[in-house]
């Protein structure tokens, strides 16, 4: 009679050998007597690196042993290994992978000679995905011929899927989803003459203006509006929803939520992340509203200038062609008679506007 223990392990197809977790408390009855070498001894061991390798690989704090694993690769193996012969031992397993989907059973044949069986799972790669799993299994014997002492190990360990470093926000985003020109050309038929004649008429009274941002896909405006509310603290980064896209336009796939080496939310580097990427995106520091998600620029309705003037007073034409003198304050795109002009022409502030001081657009919206 001898014992036949199958320990259990959580492995990564990164590196497919190696990646051991954790080992389990042993959940069957095996019989007491036995004769050949004990199986649940025999070392759990899948190649040559071993448990000392974790701090080479981060990315894969799995092989750190214990009972979680930490890693971005969404594919990974349960995986029993029994170092003595099985022979005659059938065993099953029932793996419930804690991603909401129905347990998934497999059984596990005997084998004369020393076997590692593995039970792999793909988590989807996307962000939504990228969270923490409660895995466990529940082994059983289902067969043990001759009454050898056939026994295995159930399982229990905690996955944390992390964002790649492609995936997690920050300023790289800026260039995926361009649209932040600030060229005039870029409005649209109706709006771009209007603005051409007051940037004209501004130019003429020597105002100073500076185009920041015209044109800008949705995707643009989505990464603007969330990085800005979580660098304000407005919103949790776990709470930020997916973009949804229109069509068959692409998505940004961002990952808001960064996380410790050790698989833990981590609040600061989400909000400095985010703090980045909002300047990145040439976003307004002084700006008092998040960007909005649909705005007028996504259609070319709308265009972020920086206006100024100096010295006491300007003389600027109006749409009828009326000399407007300004003597007042503040010298920029919110002076109450400057936007006036502005209206004159068809090209509308943004109100309040100091929420938004360099918007403007066909509407004021
Ligand atoms: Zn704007």
């Amino acid at each position: 009679m001898s014992t036949r223990t199958v320990r259990y392990a959580l492995i990564s197809t990164i590196a497919t050998f190696g990646l051991l977790v954790g080992s389990a408390s042993a959940a069957s009855a095996a019989p007491q007597a036995s004769k050949a070498p004990k199986a649940s001894k025999a070392p759990v061991s899948f190649g040559a690196g071993g448990l000392s390798t974790s701090s080479d690989r981060p990315d894969h704090a799995c092989l750190s042993g214990g009972d979680s694993c930490v890693s971005s690769d969404p594919k990974v193996s349960l995986a029993w290994s029994s170092a003595v012969s099985t022979a005659g031992c059938r065993f099953r397993v029932v793996i419930d992978w804690g991603d909401g989907q129905a347990a998934q059973t497999a059984e596990l044949g005997g084998s004369k000679d020393a076997k590692v069986w593995k039970v792999g799972r793909n988590y989807p790669g996307g962000v939504a995905a990228r969270q923490a799993y409660r895995i466990t299994a529940k082994a059983s014997v289902l067969q043990d011929k001759d009454k050898r002492g056939c026994s295995i190990e159930s399982a229990a360990t905690a996955l944390t899927l992390m964002c790649t470093p492609q995936q997690l926000s920050g300023p790289a985003w800026n260039t995926r989803f361009p649209g932040g020109q600030s060229a005039v050309e870029l409005l649209n038929d109706s709006f771009r003459p209007r603005v051409e004649k007051f940037v004209a008429a501004m130019t003429n009274a020597g105002i100073t203006v500076r185009p920041t941002s015209s044109l800008r896909s949705p995707q643009r405006s989505y990464l603007m509006h969330f990085s800005y509310r979580i660098a304000k603290g407005q919103i949790s980064p776990a709470e930020v929803p997916a973009y949804v896209p229109v069509g068959s336009e692409p998505a940004p796939k961002v990952c808001w939520q960064h996380r410790t080496k050790t698989g833990k939310t981590d609040t600061q580097a989400s909000v400095a992340a985010a703090r980045q990427l909002l300047g990145a995106l040439g976003v307004d520091s002084a700006l008092a509203t998040p960007p909005a998600l649909r705005s007028r620029h996504n259609t070319g309705d709308a265009i972020d200038m920086a206006v100024s003037w100096s010295g006491p007073s300007v003389k600027i034409k109006n749409a009828e062609g009326k000399s407007v003198r300004i003597t007042s304050s503040p010298q920029d795109g919110t002076n109450a008679r400057l936007m006036a002009v502005g209206a004159s022409y068809g090209v509308h502030h943004f109100s309040p506007a100091a929420v938004d001081r360099n918007h403007w657009s066909s509407d004021g919206r």
